[in-house]
């Protein structure tokens, strides 16, 4: 059920409302939205439970929805994430860029150059990789964390990097801004939920096969621990097709907005495997209503441990931030 506040409602007398509900056995969660405050109640609620009963509470809806923390029915306002100082979801397209993985200090501290010369804005890395051979470089653990973590400072980038098990997420989570769950642990329910008590923003990526209400009821379980700081990340789905290495779901983008109040990126990199694809991908997210993308950079992609075949170059990347901006604008004069 959804419980709409009169305006002007503080969340301290949200908070009143939420701790006589929990009393009487309802589990709920209050939703800051910038325009008003809002509390949904996760248990059924008895018919005597009324609006007029509750101070503060100008209506109560039911939610259709299965994924309800996560439903745009649930909170109309978009949501928008911070990662340091940079907002996901803002009228700002922001653009993810970095290694697959942390190789070392110099390659990292290159390639964030690159990163930080073409204009994007956050950095990212693997030190723990999910691969699916165990004989393929799975990352340098702490080491590439501590090395990507020293050249985000110094080149004043936050960095987001993957945590693929609850174990690494202590060690991960005192290094990163933000927190990745990969395709492959999208449905690792229990890293979910404690990636989600670290109160770290969370970049969900899509799963390989996931429907996007299955996508959706991920981020519902980061979501129920209190955390409102989740970004979808659409990445490339299976399919039949062959020739690109994933089939990037530009749907995906356009529909999980219009059910959720999430911000949702792209991530053409993975989503096509293919580095001329790339720019004309991510101009295609941009103008379905993606919030930004994620690439893949290399100071030298001959060189890569991993994933270096989809690696884009300085000049590249460049030119898909600029791209990017182009093509944010005009999809802006073109909602007004
Ligand atoms: C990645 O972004 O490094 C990655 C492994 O992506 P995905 O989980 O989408 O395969
Ligand atoms: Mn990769």
């Amino acid at each position: 059920m959804l419980f709409t506040f009169a305006l002007g409602t503080t969340l301290e007398e949200g908070s009143e409302t939420l701790a006589w509900l929990e009393s009487q056995g309802h589990q709920g969660v209050l939703i800051p939205a910038p325009d008003r405050l809002r509390l949904i109640v996760l248990t059924p609620i008895s018919p005597d439970i009324t609006a007029t009963f509750l101070p503060g509470v100008e209506k109560i809806t039911p939610l259709f929805t299965p994924f309800k923390l996560a439903s745009r029915e649930g909170c109309p306002v978009d949501t928008i994430v911070k990662v340091a100082d940079v907002a996901i979801g803002g009228k700002q397209p922001v653009i993810i860029a970095g290694p697959c993985a942390v190789e070392n200090l110099d390659q990292t501290r290159r390639t964030a150059e690159i990163v930080k010369r073409a204009g994007a804005t956050i950095l990212r890395g693997g030190a723990y990789k999910p691969r699916t051979s165990p004989y393929s470089f799975q990352g340098l653990g702490e080491e590439g964390l501590e090395i990507l973590a020293q050249v985000g400072a110094e080149f004043q980038l936050p960095i987001v990097t993957e945590v693929v098990s609850v174990d690494d997420l202590p060690v991960v989570s005192s290094y990163a801004a933000m927190l990745q769950i990969g395709a492959r642990n999208m449905q690792n329910f229990a890293l979910l939920t404690a990636a989600g008590e670290t109160g770290l923003p969370i970049l969900l990526k899509r799963g390989l096969s996931a429907t996007i209400e299955e996508w959706l009821m991920a981020a519902e379980y980061i979501l129920r621990t209190g955390n409102r700081q989740v970004v979808l990340c659409e990445r490339g789905i299976r399919t039949f097709e062959t020739t690109t290495r994933n089939t990037l779901d530009l749907s995906a983008v356009t529909a999980a907005k219009l059910l959720s109040h999430l911000p949702v990126i792209a991530d053409p990199s993975h989503g096509t495997g293919i580095p001329q694809l790339i720019l004309p991908l991510s101009r295609a997210a941009i103008a379905t209503g993606a919030a930004g993308v994620m690439v893949e950079v290399h100071s030298n992609p001959n060189q890569a441990q991993c994933d270096g075949f989809q690696a884009l170059t300085g000049a590249e990347l460049s030119k898909l931030v600029a791209d990017v901006q182009v093509l944010s604008d005009l999809i802006a004069q073109l909602n007004i």
